[in-house]
């Protein structure tokens, strides 16, 4: 017996992981993707997405709002968190991601990496034509929308299309026979008299106030389709750099063949930053200003 052979276990040869494909211009999905900001109504083509961002939401002032970014060096960005409206997705800024700097050959639209930005002549932005656009995004929302949200599941795009068996047969759920009862019957009794409903009446302000610091404020980057996948280290501190929060994320569309956050929806939590209202006092203190700060990291590949 041959000891250096890798052992093969009988009948689990279907179960070896399938080669990914390495992903090139050509599969990335043509389909346009609908604006991420709030009330827009636009359905963006992939090579269109920093013209429309420029003309349609930073109009007024273009060029205070990108910023250009390259591999491992960092981009700051600072915000009122006070002047976030509700339950708004609102764009911050956009990073312009421009692969190793120094490298001109190296932007990403030269080596394939992403599509040409489609712009316009008179934009004054022809300049940014092979930089890849990152959105920086942020919402303000309850702990418990984000919590009820399975982002969990993997949606029809990230199957590549295909759509699972499995959940083509699950049709209805039957609890009838169910041996194990989920609510007992004294609690059944009580949302039966209606006890629920005085409970809710009987809701302190404290309590009311502790709803509102369930907010949580989600921050996430969106990039226009590329290749392969970036990652990029948030940190939020204030002004002085003495309290804040990190995360490492993934650029949310990169390296995949569609897009992975439909419209509206919110991003998965492997692209969120998330602050709860706790810390979000603890850093901003009474000035309110958010430093924001963002590395963009792409993997070798
Ligand atoms: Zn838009």
């Amino acid at each position: 017996m041959d000891r250096n052979k890798p052992l093969r276990l009988i009948g689990l040869s279907s179960t070896e992981p399938e080669k990914q494909t390495k992903l090139t211009l050509n599969h990335l999905c043509q389909l346009p993707a609908q604006c991420p900001i709030e009330k827009c109504i636009s359905t963006v083509f992939k090579d269109d997405m920093l013209q429309h961002l420029a003309q349609r939401h930073f109009r007024s002032n273009v060029k205070k709002h990108l910023q250009v970014a390259f591999n491992g060096e960092r981009c700051t960005l600072v915000f009122d968190v006070s002047q976030l409206i509700g339950t708004q997705t609102i764009c911050l800024g956009v990073l312009l991601y421009g692969g190793v700097r120094g490298k001109h050959s190296q932007l990403p639209g030269e080596r394939e990496f992403c599509y040409h930005n489609r712009l316009k002549e008179d934009s004054g932005l022809e300049s940014l034509k092979d930089y890849l656009p990152i959105m920086v995004l942020v919402k303000r929302t309850t702990f418990l929308c984000w919590a009820l949200v399975d982002r969990k599941m993997e949606s029809q795009e990230d199957l590549n299309g295909k759509q699972s068996k499995d959940l083509k047969q699950v049709k209805h759920l039957d609890f009838s026979n169910d041996t194990h009862p989920k609510c007992s019957e004294e609690s059944i009794k009580r949302c039966d008299s209606g006890q629920k409903n005085n409970d809710l009446k009987t809701t302190t302000e404290a309590e009311q106030e502790e709803i509102m610091d369930s907010d949580i404020l989600i921050i996430w980057t969106q990039s226009a389709p590329c290749i392969r996948p970036l990652h990029v280290a948030m940190t939020v501190f204030n002004s002085t750099l003495s309290v804040g929060r990190s995360a490492m994320r993934c650029v949310a569309n990169s390296g995949q063949m569609y897009t992975e956050i439909g419209g509206k929806d919110l991003p998965k939590d492997r692209h969120s930053l998330l602050i709860t209202q706790q810390e979000l006092k603890e850093i901003c203190g009474a000035e309110h200003h958010l430093h924001l700060e963002l590395i963009l990291h792409e993997p070798l590949e």
